[in-house]
């Protein structure tokens, strides 16, 4: 039975109201906001956690208890569990106005059941699979009383050394866009207000990822252009997609922290956008600003509710600055009322003005978290993760027969499978390599093991990322790698397991190096030496500079950090269970001084010709402009071929989409998924334009010796681009298409657009 706690007429309302009908939220809200005061008003911008998860900031807030009594919190974070969450809303209801809170946490790669990390969803390029991923996390987490998630993090990056990477979709504006929009699709579901689904929080606004030398929290400068072409497109896509809320970032845009930027987040964001949900900030990101220099928390605080923020996350400025600043006529009534208001109507829309404990119901917790489906599912999400970079002589799959030896600091190692913000998750529940492995081959091959090095030697690197309390070095190097020699001698094959610890990426992790640790590097080649077959697994949460390391192994997979089920996942695709078929969001770097480097790159003065390295052309002399491995690209364990490009026509005219086909066939040997990939360049027009842009893919399952047609529609939407007024436009004259495999291996045709 549905218990009630709200004054009779808000009750009426919100009874007879469903989240789809503005006119009698708008009802409800005004008729409480009358009764509020300017206290309780404030109340609601202010977000509390009780440190109840790892705090990303030096403050976690006191009495909170007693806020919540007196109506000056709007919701909670970091507070998890039906029964935590069912006594902070019961202290709510006894608030005087009874207002329901909301509670959200960083579920960011799955709840309880972990997920790979958010880089190697984005590698599966699998749009079902990834809103599968979100929809199964959301009905973890509300079964746990939560209602609001952390997630997507949205921000593109195209730099490696930026530990943030492995939370999001990588490079591509394009892919970016697709995996917003499947994330916030598979949280929000259809209906807010349904007890399964959670409001997303779309992060980091803006350009969170664009932070100078790849280091975190740093400042981020780029022209409206790049903006608006690279950057902008996946916060946009994740607001049409209806995200409720979005998240302010650390850095400063144009001079102005995020936080206080008002083009962002009212220009932009309201004016240009049409966002009706509410922005609620970074971990103490208002509070930061004093360090950015703007003046003192009271200063901060104005500027930044002037500049369109909603939501205080744990800085407490709005609540004990904003009431000053109102009577100062710094800020006006208007600015604060219409903050409380999308946060009450956020509220409404997630149902808890109907029922303040509607994702409070212990059953679902006792039935739903942990449950085998989830487990196959997140064995499923890490299989498709993985992406397959070298297979010389089908070394992959393997046999279940003979001695296999598994070498690695990461094969027995239950505390690195996650990867980062995993704050829901348990390393305790990781099926490690060795055990997955095991459990696969049962008596069929002997299984050996051996560490064969610590993670890493570099004492200062180990000490800086075992903040969280994991040390990384715990043996001898020597007799470690001595022990796996040994191993390796008595194997018919070596799977080495290599890779970075979690706390390698992530928040505040970024790496001037972006090396697998040199430890590792002198395991995989005295163990190349024993001129056994190697296979070597990479995970990471970055794209590593791994030239060294790919030259020495025979086939190399990258399989991230694969979560829970990261050991039973291996295994199915070292013996082919499950056929790799992930392709790389972002593009592997040759060294760290090629970055940053991606697919789409503009068009310079002095191209560099294909082939050695040319004076007075845009180049390095002492590496090529080829990354190791370019966005897109990822093998199978069979192969497939393109037909040339058919085109419908020659020309497109207006409204008339052209067809662009190829014939894709499995000329392999085994079943396969192929992600067929297509990408416009436009060879003249009045912008310099990127050699090339995704506009679209398909992801197709061919059975050995089959073909498939895969069709296009080239629109015109396709072929537009920002001009210099940030206007969308599109030029006539000649254009390109291509389709294949990759960014770099593709069939191309042309067509005139007139
Ligand atoms: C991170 C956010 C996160 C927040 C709350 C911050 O430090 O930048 O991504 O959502 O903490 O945990």
């Amino acid at each position: 039975m549905t218990r009630h706690f709200l004054p009779s007429l808000l009750l009426i309302l919100a009874l007879s109201a469903s989240a789809q009908e503005p006119a009698r939220m708008n009802a409800l809200v005004n008729t409480l906001m009358k009764r509020m005061t300017l206290d309780e008003k404030l109340g609601q911008l202010n977000l509390l956690t009780d440190g109840g998860a790892v705090p990303t900031g030096s403050v976690v807030n006191d009495n909170v208890e007693k806020k919540i009594l007196e109506g000056k919190v709007g919701g909670l974070f970091a507070v998890t569990g039906v029964a935590k969450i069912r006594r902070a809303q019961e202290l709510a209801m006894k608030s005087r106005l009874k207002i329901p809170l909301i509670f959200g946490l960083d579920i960011i790669h799955g709840y309880r059941t972990t997920f790979p990390i958010p880089l190697a969803l984005a590698s599966s390029w699998d749009m079902e699979l990834i809103e599968k991923s979100a929809r199964t996390a959301s009905l973890e987490a509300t079964a746990d009383g939560l209602n609001w998630t952390f997630s997507p993090m949205v921000d593109i990056s195209r730099d490696p050394r930026w530990g943030r990477v492995a939370e999001g979709a990588g490079e591509d504006p394009f892919l970016g866009s697709q995996i917003a929009r499947a994330m916030v699709k598979g949280y929000q579901g259809r209906n807010l207000a349904d007890k399964t689904t959670m409001m997303a929080c779309v992060k980091h606004f803006a350009l969170y990822g664009a932070a100078e030398a790849g280091r975190d929290y740093n400042t981020t400068d780029m022209s409206r252009l790049r903006m608006f072409e690279t950057y902008l497109p996946p916060y946009k896509a994740a607001i049409d997609a209806g995200a409720g809320s979005i998240m302010s970032s650390f850095n400063d845009v144009d001079g102005i922290p995020a936080t206080a930027n008002k083009y962002l987040m009212t220009e932009l964001l309201r004016k240009q956008w049409s966002f009706t949900g509410f922005v609620v900030t970074d971990y103490t990101a208002i509070n930061e600003m004093t360090d950015h220099g703007l003046g003192d928390l009271k200063t901060v605080s104005a500027r930044a509710l002037d500049a369109g923020i909603d939501m205080d996350m744990v800085g407490e400025g709005f609540l004990t600055t904003l009431k000053q600043s109102l009577q100062e006529g710094k800020i006006t009534q208007k600015q604060i009322d219409d903050a409380c208001r999308r946060i009450l109507e956020a509220k409404y829309k997630l149902g808890l003005f109907t029922d303040p404990f509607l994702y409070c119901d212990a059953n679902r917790a006792a039935n739903e978290i942990l449950t085998p489906d989830k487990k196959a599912v997140a064995r499923e999400l890490a299989a498709h993760a993985m992406v397959l970079l070298k297979n010389d002589n089908n070394l992959l799959p393997l046999h279940k027969k003979g001695t296999i030896a598994l070498i690695g600091p990461m094969v027995d190692n239950q505390t690195d499978m996650l990867g980062t913000w995993a704050v829901g998750g348990s390393p305790n529940r990781a099926v490690t390599v060795l055990a997955g492995i095991q459990r696969a081959v049962g008596n069929s091959a002997t299984i050996l093991y051996a560490r064969g090095a610590n993670i890493s030697d570099d004492t200062v690197l180990v000490r800086n990322a075992s903040v969280f309390g994991k040390k990384l070095d715990v043996g001898s190097p020597e007799q470690q790698l001595q022990q796996a020699l040994e191993t390796a001698a008595k194997a018919d094959v070596i799977v080495a397991v290599v890779g970075e610890s979690s706390e390698m990426t992530g928040e505040a992790a970024s790496r001037s190096n972006i090396n697998l640790p040199e430890s590792q590097t002198k395991l995989l080649e005295a163990l190349a030496k024993t001129n056994k077959p190697m296979v070597v697994v990479l995970m990471t949460g970055r794209p590593l500079a791994i030239v060294k390391e790919s030259g020495l192994a025979n086939a190399l997979l990258l399989s991230w950090f694969g979560g829970d089920e990261s050991g039973n996942a291996l295994a199915d695709v070292l013996f082919g269970s499950y056929n790799p078929a992930g392709k790389l969001p972002i593009t592997f770097p040759r060294n760290v001084g090629q970055i940053p480097i991606y697919y789409g790159f503009k068009k310079t003065g002095r191209p560099q010709p294909n082939g050695p390295t040319q004076k007075y052309r845009s180049n390095y002399l002492d590496v090529g402009n080829d990354p190791l491995y370019p966005f897109g690209f990822g093998l199978s364990y069979t192969s497939f071929s393109y037909s040339d490009i058919r085109l419908s026509s020659d020309a497109i005219m207006k409204g008339q989409p052209l067809k662009a086909t190829v014939t894709v066939t499995n000329i392999g040997q085994h079943d396969g998924e192929e992600v067929v990939q297509y990408y416009i360049s436009d060879p003249v027009a009045s912008i310099v334009q990127p050699v090339k842009k995704l506009v679209g893919f398909q992801k197709l399952f061919l059975k050995k010796g089959e073909s498939r047609e895969v069709s296009f529609s080239i629109t015109e939407d396709d072929l537009k681009f920002y001009n210099t007024e940030l206007k969308r436009v599109i030029e006539p004259g000649e254009f390109v298409v291509f389709i294949g495999t990759s960014s770099e291996n593709n069939k191309k045709a042309s067509f005139i657009l007139k």
